[in-house]
């Protein structure tokens, strides 16, 4: 386990999300199929699956899983440990939560995450490109 990190592994995270975001954009049709495999790597590296309720939760699409409780619970915490603010600009409005890694999609640790409002997450995203 990789606790304590002090800085947020951004290479790390975008090539996660741009995967995610790749598939969507290329092939929406296939995304399903395609995403599978994608999540399915990411689990393999993260270990974790005797869990049922997260195999399943990592089973899930991605999009499927943003709507489950546990998301919206997670998500929740992260937003309030934030303060209700983006982590860079420090902008109240449009927040999103953003992954930071998926290592451990379904029992995320505070530090899997980062409250960023949606320019700042947008810009996240297009800093690879
Ligand atoms: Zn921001
Ligand atoms: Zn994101």
């Amino acid at each position: 386990m990789d606790l304590g990190r002090e800085e947020f592994d951004w290479d790390r995270m975008r090539q996660e999300e741009d995967d995610y975001f790749a598939v969507k954009k290329a092939a929406p049709k296939t995304m399903e199929t395609t995403l599978k495999g994608v999540l399915s790597r990411m689990s393999a590296r993260a270990g974790g699956e005797d869990d049922p309720i997260v195999a399943k939760l990592r089973s899930l699409p991605y999009s499927e899983y943003l709507a489950t409780e546990h998301w919206r619970k997670t998500r929740e915490r992260a937003l309030n440990r934030d303060g209700f603010q983006c982590r860079i600009c420090a902008s109240r409005k449009a927040l999103e939560v953003h992954h930071l890694t998926y290592e451990r999609r379904g029992e995320e640790l505070p530090t899997d995450l980062i409250t960023l409002c949606g320019p700042c997450h947008k810009a996240q995203h297009d800093r690879k490109a």
